[in-house]
């Protein structure tokens, strides 16, 4: 019995361990690095769902924690939400106190993700106190490649944001979308053609997306659309 836990703890801690990075460059060359290390860890832990996260100290450029969700025990812990409660984890307050003395400076921490937060871990984001936020694949893409999403773009989250008294609340993390962009698209379209059947394509024309359909080889180029 205490083998075993103790091989599981080896294990999730192989996984979710604090590492030297092997990243080095400037911001955009760093975040397409990090980006790229969230998609294969996604691809190894989720493949059927490549939503993979990381969390990185990028005062010390340094790997925290990392997030992708088997969909094994809790379809709720998305990859992000895995990484917050991975690190926060990993990071307990010295003091019990994780509201007011949490053990990692989150302001110093950017969160990695392969697709757009959704409501429920961008909500996580402002609540944790991240100061950036990147990903791959935007949710309506996520969506076009066809897996529901909750259309609530990350940035409406953000924008909500606001402190007591209604102050603008200045401490949300930044966003930047779109990094290895190609490469996030091509894994949530691949795992995601389970979910494009006829309805799917019939509804995809009726909202005009004939092309996306075309360029991904969904409809041949010379159906009738
Ligand atoms: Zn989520």
């Amino acid at each position: 019995m205490f083998a075993k836990s103790l091989i599981a703890l080896i294990i999730s801690a192989a996984v979710v361990g604090t590492r030297a990075s092997d990243c080095h460059g400037d911001q955009k060359t760093l975040d397409e690095c990090y980006m790229q290390i969230a998609l294969d860890f996604a691809k190894v832990h989720n493949p059927r769902f490549p939503f993979g996260a990381l969390i990185v100290d990028h005062g010390s450029n340094t790997i925290s924690c990392y997030g992708a969700n088997s969909n094994k025990k809790n379809k709720l812990l998305h990859g992000e939400t895995a990484a917050f409660w991975n690190c926060t984890e990993m990071y307990p307050s010295p003091t019990h106190d994780d509201m007011f003395n949490p053990g990692l400076d989150w302001s110093k921490q950017t969160l990695y993700t392969t697709g757009e937060p959704c409501p429920m871990c961008a909500s996580q984001s402002i609540y944790r106190g991240v100061s950036r936020v990147v990903w791959g694949t935007s949710i309506p893409d996520i969506n076009r490649s066809g897996r529901q999403q909750l259309m609530i773009r990350m940035k409406d989250v953000v924008d909500s944001a606001r402190l007591g008294g209604l102050q603008t609340d200045p401490n949300v993390p930044e966003l930047v979308g779109g990094v290895l962009k190609e490469e996030c698209d091509a894994a949530f379209l691949d795992s995601f053609s389970v979910f494009r059947d006829n309805k799917y394509v019939e509804s995809m024309k009726a909202h005009g997306e004939h092309d996306f359909l075309r360029q991904h080889g969904i409809v041949s180029p010379k159906d009738e659309l």
